[in-house]
């Protein structure tokens, strides 16, 4: 029934890990399984035997094959650097190539103390695994770039936070979990044989293209452009959902370019750029319109760790990597333009410039900000309305204040008149967009109260199918599109480590 393990990160040196069997749990039970990724994986699942799995999947079984072990990394968390992090509770079992021929990490969350864990128990609530659970495969039919979830098994123990909890295991799959973090690791103890290591695994895993660039200076300041593509290119979508991130530490921030670590993550409701949900972020570091400039700080330390690379002389190697990373503002306004056009159903082609399209974008959030505005539903909205003045009141009907949005929307439809479509095809383009059902946090939030207080996962099992197609809107579903009542809006959100 399991894939064969290919053993990558295992046959690096001793240094890069500590090896660590996942602690075993009383009474697993296996609430949650994600069937269409096991196949992805390569798992047999005509031979699929749920006990089997439920030991395999709490750690309580090691795979045949599977070397575990916690990775070592450090990272700057809300801009401290932190020179020994690691994983305290995650273990990696091995990678696996899947049906497309990507390696593919599968890692163990919850899975006991590891030498990483410092003062943590190396455990994690089922809260937490059921969020991350949920989000992260909804982020990846919402067309965003994630680590994904293979399963949660509940432990049969309780964790401690605040009061004593269910525990879980939660099975994250990632194309790696090489972090910037992770280089940062090395970088800080002078070890520069490692970051090469690690750059040209990352070059090998990720970027294979790179491989072919000769000199070697090149080449690494060729890995930490694509790295920066894909940060800039992530982030623009999670703009574009009103995704927030939460904790974007540089331990967090993932090599391939992948959404990692869902903790206090959340989705806006009413659109405020300044909105912060983590009860950690006290200064707002993490907000959400902040997130773009902090991810080109994370990049600026991953171009230190990869400076012995890029060139002998430090300081021409600063010049290239500056160089590369002053590229980054263009690159990410640019991919933010190409998701904003797209939820706005406005084609390059048709723009009468770039910089008109990227003020209707940013005029329409202003109005929305003013209007206090439910963001996800603005934009389904801005769907229908796209097929005519006719359809604008359920849209409007959303703004605190109507001038602001109407005025926009006169502008808009002048914009919408140099595009060469009916307008049934730019809303058809446009529901492609702009999601009905998105992880609202009162949803979430009921979703793994029903698990953690009575046991009852169908809240979660119903949650996970209507996230499961968030394109198409459903009479029967229409509920999960609403924003929070005044009674269940969610201000705040917890790590819950
Ligand atoms: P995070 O905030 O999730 O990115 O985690 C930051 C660091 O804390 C990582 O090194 C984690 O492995 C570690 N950590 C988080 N929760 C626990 C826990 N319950 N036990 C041990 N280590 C933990
Ligand atoms: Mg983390
Ligand atoms: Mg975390």
């Amino acid at each position: 029934m399991f894939p064969e393990f290919t053993l990558r990160y295992a046959n690096f040196p001793e240094r890069f890990y500590a090896r660590f069997d996942p602690v075993p749990v009383k009474a697993p039970r296996l609430v949650a399984f994600n069937r269409p990724l096991a196949e992805a994986l390569g798992f047999d699942l005509s031979a699929y035997d749920e006990a089997a799995a439920t030991e395999w999947l709490s750690g309580n079984r090691v795979p045949d094959g599977a070397a575990p072990l916690a990775q070592a990394y450090a990272g700057h968390q809300f801009g401290n650097f932190v020179p020994r992090l690691g994983d305290g509770r995650a273990v990696l079992l091995g990678e696996v190539t899947d049906r497309d021929g990507r390696l593919r990490d599968i890692q163990l969350k919850g899975a006991g103390c590891t030498p990483f864990s410092r003062g943590g128990d190396g455990r994690a609530p089922l809260g937490p695994v059921l969020r991350e659970y949920l989000v992260s495969e909804a982020m990846q039919v919402l067309g965003v770039p994630t680590t994904r979830a293979l399963a949660a098994v509940t432990t049969g123990e309780r964790v401690v936070r605040d009061v004593p909890v269910p525990g879980a295991v939660l099975t994250r799959v990632a194309s790696s979990h090489l972090r910037i973090g992770t280089f940062q690791y090395f970088a800080a103890r002078g070890d520069s044989e490692a970051i090469q290591q690690l750059a040209d695994h990352a070059i090998e895993r990720h970027y294979p293209d790179l491989a072919d660039i000769t000199s070697a200076g090149e080449r690494y300041l060729a890995l930490f452009e694509a790295v920066q593509v894909r940060q800039a290119a992530l982030v623009a979508k999670w703009m574009g959902l009103g995704f927030i991130h939460g904790v974007m530490n540089t331990d967090n921030a993932s090599i391939a370019g992948e959404t990692i670590d869902y903790g206090p993550c959340a989705f806006m409701e009413r659109y405020d750029p300044a909105t912060v949900f983590s009860s950690i972020d006290q200064g707002g570091r993490y907000a959400y319109a902040n997130q773009p400039w902090i991810a080109q700080w994370n990049l600026a330390r991953f171009a230190e760790t990869l400076l012995p690379l890029i060139d002998d002389d430090q300081q021409r190697g600063i010049a290239r990597a500056s160089e590369v990373l002053e590229a980054y503002p263009g690159r990410y306004e640019a991919e933010w333009l190409a998701v904003m056009r797209a939820k706005l159903g406005l084609s390059e082609a048709a723009a009468s410039s770039e910089a008109a399209d990227r003020e209707l974008a940013e005029s329409l959030l202003e109005a929305m900000q003013a209007g206090r505005a439910d963001f996800t539903l603005t934009f389904r909205r801005l769907c229908a309305a796209a097929e005519g003045e006719a359809q604008e009141k359920d849209l409007v009907e959303l703004f605190e204040r109507a001038e602001p949005i109407q005025a926009w929307l006169t502008e808009w439809r002048r914009r919408l008149a140099r595009e060469d479509v009916e307008s049934s095809e730019i809303a058809r383009h446009m529901r492609l967009a702009n999601p009905v059902y998105i992880p609202r946090n009162h949803r979430v939030e009921e979703a793994l109260a029903a698990a953690i207080d009575e046991g009852d996962f169908a809240p979660f099992e119903r949650l996970m199918q209507v996230l499961a197609r968030p394109f198409e809107e459903r009479a029967a579903d229409i509920d999960y599109a609403q924003p929070a009542p005044p009674t269940a809006r969610v201000f705040r959100t917890f790590c819950g480590t």
